[in-house]
């Protein structure tokens, strides 16, 4: 039995420089309830550091880890993975290239690790809106070794989306799914990316603050709001669905 789950798969905290610092896990996932998301996924730039805050807090919304990774050619990928022990993994080799650099505090704000409470733990000291070393290619390879699925992001976005770094999405890239932004509606996007159109699609809202969560979301008809279900999603397996 198919139900319909809204998940809205593109989020930041309080850990990403761009972020507002009101995003803390906790609030997060107060304002996704309002929202009416069952599922969403917390996506910092090149770190998981407040997934296990959004974890311990996330009740009943599913909260899949992930991270907005920049490759090399300074395109934008999210990675979802399955559990704690894979983001963990994947944040190691991420942070294997990326020097740890006393930040510029005149150009970003700063990159909070908090507690469940939003007690503040400590702050990342790593430049973490610097590209990686790891081609595009390169990440998702990894991203897959490990179990995860990659997105390309925001592709409709002027900056750091795969078509503004490449010109066109390479065949041998072998994304799970092409991530729509809030700047474009599915109308347009389906006009503008006909020629992506093999590819699942999904539509998040990157919110940088409270009022952006759920601004833009995906809805998924799936058997329950697990990982499993939305890589099968991605995969077309059965009749499950994904809309935007
Ligand atoms: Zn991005
Ligand atoms: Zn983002």
């Amino acid at each position: 039995m198919l139900k319909r789950f809204r998940a809205d798969l593109h989020i930041h905290t309080c850990l990403s420089p761009c972020a507002s610092l009101d995003m803390t896990p906790k609030r997060i996932i107060q304002q996704a309830k309002q929202k009416g998301l069952d599922i969403i996924a917390i996506s910092d730039h090149n770190s998981a550091e407040n997934i296990p805050a959004a974890l311990s807090v996330s009740e009943e919304i599913t909260v899949l880890p992930a991270m907005e990774i920049t490759t090399s050619e300074e395109a934008h990928i999210i990675a979802l993975m399955p559990e704690v022990n894979s983001i963990n993994e994947l944040q190691r080799i991420v942070y294997s290239s990326l020097p740890e650099i006393e930040q510029t505090k005149r150009f970003y704000s700063e990159q909070v690790i908090v507690d469940e409470n939003d007690f503040v733990k400590g702050f990342n000291r790593r430049l973490l809106i610097n590209a990686t070393e790891f081609s595009t290619k390169e990440l998702i390879e990894i991203i897959h070794e490990l179990g995860g699925l990659a997105v390309a992001c925001h592709i409709d976005r002027e900056v750091f989306s795969i078509l503004t770094q490449l010109g066109f999405i390479p065949p041998e890239l072998k994304f799970d799914a092409l991530e729509i932004s809030f700047r474009t509606s599915p109308q347009d996007a389906l006009m503008e990316y006909q020629q992506y159109r093999h590819y699942p699609w999904i539509r998040s809202s990157d919110a940088h603050t409270l009022n952006d969560i759920g601004k833009v979301y995906t809805e998924f008809v799936i058997k329950e709001p697990t990982f499993e279900e939305i890589k099968l999603a991605f995969k077309g397996q059965g009749t499950r669905q994904i809309k935007i």
